[in-house]
Protein backbone atom coordinates (compact mmCIF):
# COMPACT_ATOMS: atom_id res chain seq x y z
CA UNK A 1 0.00 0.00 0.00
CA UNK A 2 1.86 3.08 -0.87
CA UNK A 3 1.86 5.94 2.05
CA UNK A 4 -0.23 8.06 0.64
CA UNK A 5 -3.34 5.28 0.87
CA UNK A 6 -2.03 4.77 4.31
CA UNK A 7 -2.52 8.52 5.23
CA UNK A 8 -6.06 8.76 4.08
CA UNK A 9 -6.97 4.71 5.59
CA UNK A 10 -5.78 6.55 8.96
CA UNK A 11 -8.33 9.21 8.31
CA UNK A 12 -10.65 6.75 7.70
CA UNK A 13 -10.54 4.43 10.66
CA UNK A 14 -9.65 7.67 12.97
CA UNK A 15 -11.43 10.30 11.84
CA UNK A 16 -8.72 11.87 12.98
CA UNK A 17 -7.50 14.88 10.22
CA UNK A 18 -3.41 15.56 9.98
CA UNK A 19 -3.73 18.68 12.26
CA UNK A 20 -2.30 22.18 10.29
CA UNK A 21 -1.33 23.72 12.99
CA UNK A 22 1.14 21.47 14.35
CA UNK A 23 2.42 21.18 10.93
CA UNK A 24 1.51 17.60 9.81
CA UNK A 25 2.56 17.20 6.55
CA UNK A 26 3.59 13.56 6.02
CA UNK A 27 6.39 12.53 3.85
CA UNK A 28 4.52 10.03 1.28
CA UNK A 29 7.72 9.07 -1.27
CA UNK A 30 8.78 5.77 0.06
CA UNK A 31 12.11 6.20 -2.46
CA UNK A 32 12.93 9.72 -0.48
CA UNK A 33 13.16 8.10 2.80
CA UNK A 34 16.42 5.92 3.04
CA UNK A 35 17.88 8.74 1.48
CA UNK A 36 16.72 11.37 4.03
CA UNK A 37 18.22 8.40 7.00
CA UNK A 38 21.47 7.50 4.48
CA UNK A 39 22.61 11.59 4.82
CA UNK A 40 22.90 10.70 8.42
CA UNK A 41 25.43 8.01 7.55
CA UNK A 42 24.25 6.26 10.99
CA UNK A 43 26.57 3.54 12.41
CA UNK A 44 25.13 0.75 15.08
CA UNK A 45 26.23 1.68 17.67
CA UNK A 46 24.75 5.33 16.87
CA UNK A 47 21.84 7.33 19.11
CA UNK A 48 19.32 9.18 16.76
CA UNK A 49 16.78 11.53 17.83
CA UNK A 50 13.50 11.61 15.35
CA UNK A 51 11.90 14.81 15.90
CA UNK A 52 8.05 14.82 15.09
CA UNK A 53 7.45 11.32 14.41
CA UNK A 54 4.10 11.65 12.98
CA UNK A 55 2.50 8.12 11.29
CA UNK A 56 6.21 6.81 11.84
CA UNK A 57 7.17 6.30 7.81
CA UNK A 58 10.56 8.46 8.32
CA UNK A 59 10.85 6.04 12.01
CA UNK A 60 10.86 3.03 10.26
CA UNK A 61 14.06 3.37 7.99
CA UNK A 62 15.48 4.91 11.45
CA UNK A 63 14.92 2.06 13.45
CA UNK A 64 16.37 -0.38 10.46
CA UNK A 65 19.79 1.32 11.10
CA UNK A 66 20.20 2.72 14.85
CA UNK A 67 20.90 0.71 17.34
CA UNK A 68 18.99 3.35 19.61
CA UNK A 69 16.04 5.47 18.58
CA UNK A 70 14.69 8.06 20.64
CA UNK A 71 11.56 9.79 18.64
CA UNK A 72 9.65 12.64 19.70
CA UNK A 73 5.98 13.46 19.26
CA UNK A 74 4.04 16.09 20.22
CA UNK A 75 0.10 14.65 19.63
CA UNK A 76 -1.27 11.83 21.87
CA UNK A 77 -2.95 10.55 19.31
CA UNK A 78 -0.38 9.72 17.20
CA UNK A 79 1.83 8.68 19.88
CA UNK A 80 -0.56 5.57 20.28
CA UNK A 81 -0.99 4.41 16.78
CA UNK A 82 3.37 4.35 16.81
CA UNK A 83 3.61 2.74 20.33
CA UNK A 84 1.37 0.18 18.79
CA UNK A 85 3.77 0.19 15.75
CA UNK A 86 6.85 0.26 17.49
CA UNK A 87 5.99 -1.72 20.26
CA UNK A 88 8.66 -5.10 19.15
CA UNK A 89 12.22 -2.89 18.41
CA UNK A 90 14.57 -3.37 20.82
CA UNK A 91 15.93 -0.24 22.18
CA UNK A 92 13.52 2.00 20.85
CA UNK A 93 11.62 5.28 22.96
CA UNK A 94 8.69 7.01 22.10
CA UNK A 95 8.48 10.24 23.88
CA UNK A 96 5.57 11.85 23.93
CA UNK A 97 6.21 15.33 24.68
CA UNK A 98 7.04 19.24 22.69
CA UNK A 99 10.13 18.80 22.07
CA UNK A 100 10.18 22.70 22.58
CA UNK A 101 9.43 22.09 25.88
CA UNK A 102 12.26 19.20 26.95
CA UNK A 103 15.47 19.06 28.50
CA UNK A 104 17.59 16.71 25.97
CA UNK A 105 20.67 16.45 28.22
CA UNK A 106 19.14 12.98 29.82
CA UNK A 107 19.20 10.69 26.15
CA UNK A 108 22.60 11.55 25.35
CA UNK A 109 24.21 10.09 28.95
CA UNK A 110 27.07 7.23 27.57
CA UNK A 111 26.97 8.49 24.19
CA UNK A 112 30.00 10.14 22.68
CA UNK A 113 28.57 12.98 21.02
CA UNK A 114 30.14 11.67 17.27
CA UNK A 115 27.33 8.92 17.61
CA UNK A 116 24.94 11.33 18.62
CA UNK A 117 22.62 12.26 15.48
CA UNK A 118 19.22 13.77 14.90
CA UNK A 119 16.57 13.79 11.88
CA UNK A 120 13.23 15.35 11.66
CA UNK A 121 10.95 16.31 9.09
CA UNK A 122 10.30 19.57 11.33
CA UNK A 123 6.92 20.87 11.39
CA UNK A 124 7.50 24.53 9.20
CA UNK A 125 5.33 26.60 12.15
CA UNK A 126 8.50 25.54 14.57
CA UNK A 127 11.87 24.12 12.95
CA UNK A 128 13.59 28.03 13.74
CA UNK A 129 13.09 27.50 17.46
CA UNK A 130 13.80 23.82 17.32
CA UNK A 131 16.82 24.40 15.50
CA UNK A 132 18.36 27.40 17.65
CA UNK A 133 17.34 24.44 20.39
CA UNK A 134 19.56 21.60 19.03
CA UNK A 135 22.38 23.84 18.28
CA UNK A 136 23.05 24.48 21.71
CA UNK A 137 23.69 20.81 22.34
CA UNK A 138 26.79 21.02 20.66
CA UNK A 139 28.78 19.42 23.21
CA UNK A 140 26.30 16.54 22.70
CA UNK A 141 25.23 16.27 19.28
CA UNK A 142 27.51 15.59 16.05
CA UNK A 143 24.71 16.32 12.96
CA UNK A 144 21.35 17.39 12.66
CA UNK A 145 19.18 16.29 9.58
CA UNK A 146 16.74 18.42 8.83
CA UNK A 147 13.77 19.22 6.91
CA UNK A 148 12.73 22.97 6.43
CA UNK A 149 10.73 25.15 4.30
CA UNK A 150 13.23 25.73 1.18
CA UNK A 151 13.16 29.59 1.94
CA UNK A 152 14.17 28.93 5.33
CA UNK A 153 17.02 26.33 4.52
CA UNK A 154 18.14 29.18 1.88
CA UNK A 155 18.34 31.54 4.58
CA UNK A 156 20.34 28.70 6.55
CA UNK A 157 23.10 28.41 3.88
CA UNK A 158 23.26 31.83 2.50
CA UNK A 159 26.57 33.40 1.83
CA UNK A 160 27.43 37.50 2.86
CA UNK A 161 26.37 39.47 0.38
CA UNK A 162 23.45 37.26 -0.93
CA UNK A 163 19.76 38.63 -0.04
CA UNK A 164 19.17 35.41 1.91
CA UNK A 165 21.89 35.99 4.33
CA UNK A 166 20.84 37.03 7.91
CA UNK A 167 21.16 36.47 11.46
CA UNK A 168 19.69 32.87 10.93
CA UNK A 169 22.73 31.81 8.67
CA UNK A 170 25.49 34.06 11.02
CA UNK A 171 23.87 32.03 14.26
CA UNK A 172 23.81 28.85 12.32
CA UNK A 173 27.30 28.90 10.65
CA UNK A 174 28.72 30.12 14.41
CA UNK A 175 27.47 26.70 15.54
CA UNK A 176 27.80 24.21 12.39
CA UNK A 177 28.78 23.88 9.02
CA UNK A 178 25.09 24.16 6.74
CA UNK A 179 24.15 22.43 3.65
CA UNK A 180 21.46 21.63 1.09
CA UNK A 181 21.77 17.69 0.47
CA UNK A 182 17.93 17.30 -0.54
CA UNK A 183 15.05 19.62 -2.15
CA UNK A 184 11.63 17.95 -2.46
CA UNK A 185 8.32 19.56 -3.91
CA UNK A 186 5.25 19.45 -2.35
CA UNK A 187 3.91 16.26 -3.80
CA UNK A 188 5.91 14.33 -1.78
CA UNK A 189 4.42 15.55 1.37
CA UNK A 190 0.35 15.17 2.29
CA UNK A 191 -1.35 17.01 3.04
CA UNK A 192 0.39 18.76 0.29
CA UNK A 193 1.72 22.15 1.46
CA UNK A 194 1.80 25.13 -0.30
CA UNK A 195 5.82 25.30 -0.47
CA UNK A 196 9.01 23.28 -1.49
CA UNK A 197 11.05 21.90 1.22
CA UNK A 198 14.59 21.41 1.53
CA UNK A 199 16.59 18.82 3.56
CA UNK A 200 19.36 20.64 5.44
CA UNK A 201 22.87 18.26 7.07
CA UNK A 202 24.23 20.71 9.77
CA UNK A 203 27.66 18.98 11.52
CA UNK A 204 28.21 20.86 14.78
CA UNK A 205 31.19 22.34 15.63
CA UNK A 206 32.29 21.12 18.78
CA UNK A 207 33.83 24.94 19.28
CA UNK A 208 31.97 27.69 17.93
CA UNK A 209 33.29 29.29 14.67
CA UNK A 210 34.65 32.13 15.95
CA UNK A 211 35.59 32.93 19.67
CA UNK A 212 33.46 35.83 21.35
CA UNK A 213 33.82 36.35 24.22
CA UNK A 214 30.38 38.40 24.96
CA UNK A 215 27.92 35.82 22.95
CA UNK A 216 25.38 38.31 24.34
CA UNK A 217 27.20 41.33 22.87
CA UNK A 218 27.55 39.39 19.67
CA UNK A 219 24.33 38.11 18.32
CA UNK A 220 22.68 41.86 19.82
CA UNK A 221 25.34 43.39 16.93
CA UNK A 222 24.10 40.44 14.74
CA UNK A 223 20.33 40.85 15.31
CA UNK A 224 20.57 44.91 15.08
CA UNK A 225 22.28 44.71 11.36
CA UNK A 226 20.22 42.76 10.20
CA UNK A 227 16.97 44.28 11.59
CA UNK A 228 17.57 47.06 9.46
CA UNK A 229 19.18 45.87 6.76
CA UNK A 230 19.19 48.96 4.36
CA UNK A 231 20.99 51.09 6.69
CA UNK A 232 24.19 51.45 7.13
CA UNK A 233 26.30 49.67 10.11
CA UNK A 234 26.66 52.49 12.21
CA UNK A 235 23.15 53.32 11.38
CA UNK A 236 21.66 49.71 11.84
CA UNK A 237 23.54 49.36 14.98
CA UNK A 238 22.50 52.87 16.88
CA UNK A 239 18.94 52.16 16.17
CA UNK A 240 19.30 48.73 16.80
CA UNK A 241 18.19 46.69 19.62
CA UNK A 242 21.25 47.42 21.90
CA UNK A 243 22.30 50.58 23.48
CA UNK A 244 25.49 51.17 22.84
CA UNK A 245 28.20 53.88 23.51
CA UNK A 246 28.22 55.05 19.41
CA UNK A 247 31.59 57.17 20.02
CA UNK A 248 33.20 53.86 21.47
CA UNK A 249 31.72 51.97 18.52
CA UNK A 250 32.97 54.71 16.05
CA UNK A 251 36.57 54.01 17.76
CA UNK A 252 35.99 49.97 17.22
CA UNK A 253 35.51 50.65 13.03
CA UNK A 254 38.30 52.49 12.86
CA UNK A 255 40.88 50.66 15.04
CA UNK A 256 39.59 47.78 12.99
CA UNK A 257 39.59 49.86 9.64
CA UNK A 258 36.26 48.30 8.72
CA UNK A 259 33.97 50.39 6.88
CA UNK A 260 30.90 51.38 8.92
CA UNK A 261 29.07 52.57 5.79
CA UNK A 262 28.87 48.84 4.50
CA UNK A 263 25.48 47.23 5.34
CA UNK A 264 25.44 44.41 7.88
CA UNK A 265 24.89 42.11 5.36
CA UNK A 266 27.90 42.26 3.46
CA UNK A 267 30.20 41.41 7.43
CA UNK A 268 31.69 37.75 7.93
CA UNK A 269 30.94 36.12 11.08
CA UNK A 270 34.24 36.54 11.84
CA UNK A 271 34.12 40.47 11.38
CA UNK A 272 31.01 40.44 13.41
CA UNK A 273 32.86 38.77 16.28
CA UNK A 274 35.86 41.23 15.64
CA UNK A 275 33.19 44.56 16.44
CA UNK A 276 31.58 42.22 19.49
CA UNK A 277 35.58 41.41 20.77
CA UNK A 278 37.47 44.79 19.75
CA UNK A 279 34.10 46.50 21.76
CA UNK A 280 34.27 44.81 24.75
CA UNK A 281 38.32 45.09 25.16
CA UNK A 282 38.27 48.72 24.90
CA UNK A 283 35.29 49.30 27.18
CA UNK A 284 36.04 46.49 29.60
N1 LIG B 1 8.17 12.42 10.51
C1 LIG B 1 6.85 12.39 9.95
C2 LIG B 1 6.96 12.31 8.45
O1 LIG B 1 8.02 12.69 7.94
O2 LIG B 1 6.01 11.89 7.80
C3 LIG B 1 5.99 13.59 10.36
C4 LIG B 1 6.56 14.96 10.00
S1 LIG B 1 5.40 16.27 10.22
C5 LIG B 1 6.07 17.45 9.10
C6 LIG B 1 5.88 17.00 11.78
C7 LIG B 1 5.52 16.20 13.01
O3 LIG B 1 6.00 16.91 14.16
C8 LIG B 1 4.04 15.98 13.23
O4 LIG B 1 3.77 14.63 13.49
C9 LIG B 1 3.69 16.85 14.44
O5 LIG B 1 2.64 16.34 15.23
C10 LIG B 1 5.01 16.86 15.19
N2 LIG B 1 5.22 18.06 16.03
C11 LIG B 1 4.75 19.31 15.80
N3 LIG B 1 5.16 20.14 16.77
C12 LIG B 1 5.92 19.41 17.63
C13 LIG B 1 6.61 19.70 18.83
N4 LIG B 1 6.62 20.96 19.33
N5 LIG B 1 7.28 18.71 19.47
C14 LIG B 1 7.28 17.45 18.96
N6 LIG B 1 6.63 17.11 17.82
C15 LIG B 1 5.96 18.06 17.16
Amino acid sequence: MSLKQKVRDFVCHTGRYPNKRLGQNFLIDANILPKIVSEADIEPVDLVIEIGAGLGFLTSEIVKRANKTVTIEIDSFLCETLRQQFSDIPDFTLVEDDVLQLNLSRFFLGYDRKNVKIIGNLPYYASTPIVWKLLKYNQHISCCLLMFQTEVARRIVASPGSKDYGALSIGIDYYAKAEVVLHLSPNQFYPVPKVSSSLVKLTLRPQPKVLVKDEVLFFQLVRSAFQFRRKMLRNAIENGCINLDMEQMNRVFTILKIDSNRRGETLYISEFAEIANTFTATTG
